[in-house]
């Protein structure tokens, strides 16, 4: 059986305590590979590996460093089949998916930021009348923690540990281990690539043991994270004490706004894959769906009619639209979002079951599904799902429109459909998030600020924002004569 080892000094090995975990395939139900259970013997060893890495890392000249994170973008590309189709099993994603976003993109965090670290800059002020001119330095800040989730395994892993090491830190990276298989792959990858020993340690393991480990160890100087709120909640109270810089990308429960004045095909077309792409579990997905009220009945007879036409099935087959979710425990906690709406009386308008696909009746198969509420306080409306569940509901102005997309503890990212650049401009700068698209979806350009506001995060990645805050600025003031 495949082992999904660490990767700690440049070298592929078993965790200190030998203990392993079962990954599951979830297309298949079935068992296919242990990944290492390790704890914080692992991560003190892959933080030793590091710390050692550390000064050689950090004075490498840019040129080198920018070189070496091409080269690890450039092997990505040329094994995109291989690492599209590790994706797919170990996360149940369609490998059509994993083939034309995931995979490209991890690719392009690598080469992005290969580019980037030759044009980050610092500020200089010079103060006239003191004879003085101050610039600031940005350094590498050391040895840092990168913790990502499983909904989008490799793309959110290099999201993080791609900055970092550009900016001249070294890395101790735990994946999830619900997804742990692209990570493991990568470490080949930085090897063949010639990225020196240590500057990337990759441990495997439990959230609670491995990544609670990471975050507690006293000299991993900066954590960023993206995962559900609660963690987030967790590891900030855990790094606070500790003064520790945190990037913490957390839960949405997205608005998507739609006007009678929009693009009606276009809109209907990419609301479809704002609901659903990835099973609903994107971070970004669009799970709360308000609808002007004169175009409200059209939109809920053609948005079931176009969800009824999407092909549940194995992530491997090429017409799948809908895989797999990526766990049992997921599945469940799914379903009873079903069992919430009933008791609330909402309306089921499509779907809500389990699927039976045909071979592989114990994969975790949900349908698409589509709920109408009956106001924005519904426990539907409010706690992220993050499966294939969408909530419609009509409104009758902008501002109650406005209000209720406002109305949630989470600000991660909204929709807006609509022509009339008034009300671009006007909800723009209302609408309570980092993201806000006008009429359009997950259009991702990456030298954006990326995160989000309120329960949905603190900080921002993407772009410079990300090597802002992989380096330490220091005021370097001299006075001259
Ligand atoms: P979790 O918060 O459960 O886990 C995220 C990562 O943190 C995993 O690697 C997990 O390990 C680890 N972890 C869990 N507990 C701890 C702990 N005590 N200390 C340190 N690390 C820990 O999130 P999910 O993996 O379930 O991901 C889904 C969530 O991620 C959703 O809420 C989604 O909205 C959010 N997300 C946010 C994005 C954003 O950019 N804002 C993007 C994508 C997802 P393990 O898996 O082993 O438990």
């Amino acid at each position: 059986m495949q082992l999904i080892l660490n990767y700690i000094n440049g070298e592929y090995c078993k965790p200190i305590d030998d203990k392993w975990l079962d990954n599951y395939n979830p297309a298949e139900g079935k068992i296919y590979s242990k990944i290492a259970n390790s704890g914080a013997e692992d991560i003190e060893k892959a933080y030793k590996a590091a710390a050692d890495a550390f000064p050689s890392w950090s004075e490498t000249s840019l040129d080198e460093r920018s070189r070496i994170l091409q080269k690890i973008a450039d092997i990505i590309e040329a094994n995109l089949d291989q690492l599209a189709e590790a994706e797919s099993l170990d996360n149940g994603k369609p490998l059509s998916l994993a083939k034309s976003v995931d995979i490209p993109r991890a690719a392009s965090n690598f080469s992005f930021f290969a580019k980037a670290i030759t044009q980050f800059s610092s500020e200089a002020h010079e103060s006239i009348g003191l004879q003085s001119m101050n610039f600031t330095l940005r350094q590498p800040i050391g040895v840092v923690g990168c913790i990502s989730p499983w909904n989008l395994p490799l793309y959110l892993f290099t999201w993080k540990i791609a900055p970092a090491i550009a900016a001249g830190n070294t890395v101790v990276a735990k994946p999830s281990e619900i997804t742990p298989y692209t990570a493991y792959l990568l470490g080949e990858i930085c090897t063949e690539a010639g990225l020196p020993k240590g500057v990337l340690n990759i441990v495997n393991g439990l959230g609670q043991t491995a990544g609670e480990a990471i975050t507690k160890h006293p000299k991993i100087k900066a954590i960023t994270f993206t995962g559900g709120t609660k963690t987030g909640e967790h590891i900030a109270k855990i790094a606070a004490p500790m003064f520790k810089k945190l990037s913490l990308e957390l839960g949405g429960k997205n608005p998507n706004l739609i006007f009678a004045d929009c693009n009606y095909d276009k809109m209907l077309e990419t609301t479809v894959k704002s609901s659903f792409a990835n099973q609903g579990q994107i971070c970004l997905c669009g799970s709360r769906i308000f609808v002007e009220a004169s175009i409200y009945e059209q939109f809920k007879k053609d948005f079931i009619e176009k969800v009824s036409q999407l092909k549940i099935g194995h992530p491997m087959n090429s017409e799948t639209k809908i895989g797999a979710l990526v766990s049992k425990s997921h599945l469940e906690k799914v379903e009873s979002y079903v069992e919430i709406a009933k008791t609330e009386n909402q309306n089921i308008l499509f779907g809500g079951k389990r699927v039976d696909v045909e071979n592989f009746s114990e994969g975790y198969y949900f349908q698409p599904t589509i709920i109408e509420v009956k106001s924005n306080d519904c426990r539907i409306n409010q706690e992220e799902i993050f499966g294939p569940i969408v909530s419609i509901m009509p409104f009758e102005t902008e501002t109650e429109a406005l209000n209720m997309a406002n109305d949630t503890k989470y600000g991660l990212s909204s929709t807006l459909w609509t022509s009339d650049m008034n009300r671009v401009m006007r909800m723009s700068k209302k609408l309570e998030c980092g993201i806000v698209w006008v009429n359009t979806w997950l259009n991702r350009d990456l030298r954006t600020p990326f995160g989000g506001t309120k329960q949905s995060g603190v900080g921002r990645e993407g772009g410079l924002e990300a090597l802002r805050f992989f380096t330490e600025p220091k005021n370097i003031c001299i006075t001259y004569e």
